[in-house]
């Protein structure tokens, strides 16, 4: 029964408009995800082979895993999800058999795409581990490697995966054929936190007082994880303060933003 855990599969209802910022990422996407999974026929015409794997990296809470299944829901893709962590934590030979398993029925149902979140873990460097779990690790590593040269006859399968240590990403991986493009998401600049806030706030009652673009300009450093948690975080502040609000107010969201440090180095930023 272990065979499926931590495999879900599902078309996520996720749109690049709940995405703000990252403009230019998300037109990359679209051409690197959408065409060649929903036309793989024109590609084959062409005699072009379409891209196999994209290595997104970035600091957490920037939107790794919601560009991925927006890029699923775009093609119309299944979207079976695996951590990284998850599979080297499993019984010798179970995470190895759940990999297989995952692009086996990928297959069946494409086009799909495998996510893989937390990546560097089953594909670190080899020979960098210090205990005796790297075994693990290599042979986690090479059970994807033959899988991913496999999808050469495979058709409509697209691999993403994301990381925050791109360095730290077997070199194997990174040949032509494996993950091809490499993509950093950022930290949201002030235009994107912006539109962060405008997508997090699209269904909440809020007052004409709240300044979205000031409260952006008061976030600096801040994930879109942590200004979704903002927003959220506001309403229930305004509940607390009565039960029966039917508005969010500027004062709320000031509450919050001030009992709040973002957690993003300046470091991470640049
Ligand atoms: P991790 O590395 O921790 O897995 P991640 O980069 O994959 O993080 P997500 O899981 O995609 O980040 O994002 C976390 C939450 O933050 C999501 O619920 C998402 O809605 C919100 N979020 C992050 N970035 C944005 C953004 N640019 N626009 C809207 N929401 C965002």
């Amino acid at each position: 029964p272990s065979i499926t855990r931590g495999v879900t599969v599902e078309i996520p209802k996720v749109y690049w408009d709940d995405i703000g910022g990252l403009h230019n990422l998300k037109k990359k996407l679209k051409q690197s995800v959408e065409w060649p999974l929903k036309h793989s026929e024109a590609f084959e015409k062409l005699g072009v082979s379409p891209i196999r794997g994209i290595l997104l990296h970035g600091p957490p809470g920037c939107s790794k895993t919601t560009l991925a299944k927006a890029a699923a829901h775009a093609a119309q893709a299944s979207f079976f999800s695996l951590s990284g962590a998850e599979l080297f934590s499993m019984y010798v030979g179970e995470g190895e058999a759940l990999l297989r398993n995952t692009f086996h029925r990928a297959r069946l149902v494409a086009p799909s795409i495998i996510f893989f979140d937390e990546a560097d873990v089953i594909a670190a460097k080899r020979g960098t581990s210090s205990s005796g779990s790297s075994t693990v690790g290599e042979r986690l590593l090479s059970t994807l490697l033959t899988e991913m040269d496999g999808l050469e006859e495979a058709k409509g399968i697209l691999v993403l995966a994301a990381t925050n240590r791109p360095h730290a990403i077997d070199n194997a991986l990174m040949r032509p054929g494996r993950f091809d493009l490499v993509l950093y998401v950022p930290p949201p600049d002030l235009e994107a936190r912006y539109e962060i806030l405008c997508v997090h706030t699209r269904g909440m009652n809020i007052d004409n007082d709240v300044d979205l673009k000031k409260l952006a300009q008061e976030t600096e450093r801040f994930t879109g994880a942590e200004l979704e948690g903002l927003c959220r975080e506001a309403g229930i502040v305004a509940l607390r303060e009565d039960i029966t609000a039917t508005v969010i107010h500027n004062r709320h969201f000031q509450t919050v933003r001030n009992s709040l440090n973002p957690a993003l180095t300046s470091q991470e930023i640049d």
